[in-house]
């Protein structure tokens, strides 16, 4: 579960949006945003500044983080929120409803952000 922990440097922290490093955006003077990277180039996030320091409680609570969880999520880039486990949310597991079929799940119940099948639907 270490696989993302990376020792920065002191002082050249990560921006917690777009990922560049301190020094980086300095240097490049560097807007806080992230660009497409297909053929087609587009802006696909920007924030009106960088985010160097850790999120606060207050933060992780507005991302919907449990508690328990905050210290694992301190550093946590922004838009990995998305994909931050179930069991490190308040909300849980959200199982899909008749509407969400075939766009987010394939049965009514598999939870629709990470795709945690209802343990009595066997796959055919
Ligand atoms: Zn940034
Ligand atoms: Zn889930």
């Amino acid at each position: 579960m270490t696989e993302t922990t990376q020792e920065q440097a002191p002082g050249n922290p990560e921006c917690l949006h777009c990922g560049i490093l301190r020094v980086d955006a300095r240097r490049q003077r560097a807007a806080c945003e992230i660009w497409s990277r297909y053929e087609y180039v587009e802006l696909e996030e920007e924030w009106p500044r960088h985010r160097w320091r850790d999120w606060t409680d207050t933060d992780l609570a507005a991302c919907g983080i449990k508690p328990d969880a905050y210290e694992r999520h301190r550093r946590t880039s922004v838009l990995a929120f998305s994909w931050v486990g179930c069991k490190d949310t308040v909300q849980g597991h959200v199982p899909a409803t008749a509407a969400d079929i075939s766009i987010l799940a394939d049965h009514i119940g598999q939870c629709v952000r990470c795709g945690h099948r209802q343990p009595q639907e066997a796959t055919p």
